[in-house]
């Protein structure tokens, strides 16, 4: 069977060729889920039920909104979620999570935006008969507005990038061809929405008809780059810090070539799930970087001896 290929999994290639072997081809699984990971798969859901419940014809109040978010919380909380930042409690991540849903909630009421295409929807991006490969993403929300606009929306609970362009737009431009495949009357009126909740701030961006066969043609090399790979090296950057592999496969001596050392540590706002309040200041005047939490790594990591193979992890 071809493989099958997303934007993340193309990310992690391009990161760390080890993180890669490890993560898709061994498919070593640790235990363990980020704080960060495990809030914004909860806000996810959060906003997936509103919505699935607006599909009936209901809509939630906002207290029943976020009862179903606390809800969740303490019904999937479990001794594997781990926190990083020491200096933060899991208690502070809830909050966080349900100020962000809250502000959305008073922001986007009524809900009105437009007749719901799907939620959480499957898409197959056709890479055409040049690959014997498979692209699949999933999508949180896609609208189709009253005069045939089409909206694909994304949510992100984590730090919002501080030049969104090149690279943070693929995978949502690529779940564009995929809706426009499904959905011929979207070509070229498809329009790309992020709600960084956080924030919380709006892109939205339109993509051309050469703009996405550029990036069709760019992944399908990424993807071919990534078939033909033989060698897998370690390849040290600030992105260790989080890495679930670091304890087991990465702490010996031996493997510090490369490594960017005490300066990668010190370059906190590259950090996907950043939740420095201070950011929101700084990203939202276009200057500099967070100035106030250090993002130490370790102690809370997964412990070593933790993993396990996991068979059908094939994103
Ligand atoms: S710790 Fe760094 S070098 Fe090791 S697998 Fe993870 S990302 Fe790659």
């Amino acid at each position: 069977m071809s493989n099958r290929y997303s934007i993340s999994r193309l990310n992690t290639f391009r990161s760390c060729p080890y993180q890669y072997k490890l993560r898709y081809i061994d498919k070593v699984r640790i235990s363990g889920e980020s704080i960060e990971a495990f809030m914004g798969t909860l806000v996810h859901k959060a906003l997936e039920i509103l919505y699935s419940e607006l599909l009936k014809g209901r809509i939630l109040d906002k207290e029943e909104f976020l009862e179903i978010y606390s809800k969740h919380w303490s019904q999937k909380m479990n001794d594997d979620v781990f926190v990083v930042q020491e200096n933060i409690s899991k208690r502070q991540y809830l909050d966080k999570g349900a100020k962000m849903l809250a502000e959305y909630y008073d922001t986007n009421h009524p809900f009105n935006e437009g007749e719901i295409l799907g939620l959480e929807l499957e898409v197959n991006v056709p890479l055409g008969q040049a690959i014997d490969a498979r692209f699949r993403g999933v999508i949180d929300k896609v609208v189709r507005h009253e005069d045939g606009r089409f909206e694909i929306h994304d949510y992100k609970a984590g730090r919002m990038p501080k030049h969104h362009e090149h690279g943070h737009e693929d995978q949502l431009a690529l779940y564009q061809i995929g809706i426009e495949a499904l959905y011929p009357e979207a070509v070229g009126n498809t329009e790309l929405v992020w709600y960084y909740l956080k924030f919380p701030k709006i892109i939205r961006v339109k993509k051309s008809t050469e703009e996405l066969a550029d990036l069709m043609s760019d992944t399908i090399s990424r993807i071919k780059e990534v078939e033909a790979a033989t060698i897998f090296q370690r390849k040290r950057s600030y992105l260790c810090q989080w890495c679930e592999y670091k304890p087991i496969f990465c702490q010996s001596d031996e493997y510090k070539e490369g490594c960017l050392g005490d300066e990668c540590l010190s370059d906190k706002c590259l950090n996907d799930d950043c939740l420095d309040d201070e950011c929101k200041t700084d990203i939202n005047t276009g200057g500099g970087s967070c100035s106030s939490q250090e993002h130490a790594p370790t102690s809370n990591l997964p412990k070593p001896g933790a993993c396990s193979h996991q068979e059908g992890l094939n994103e």
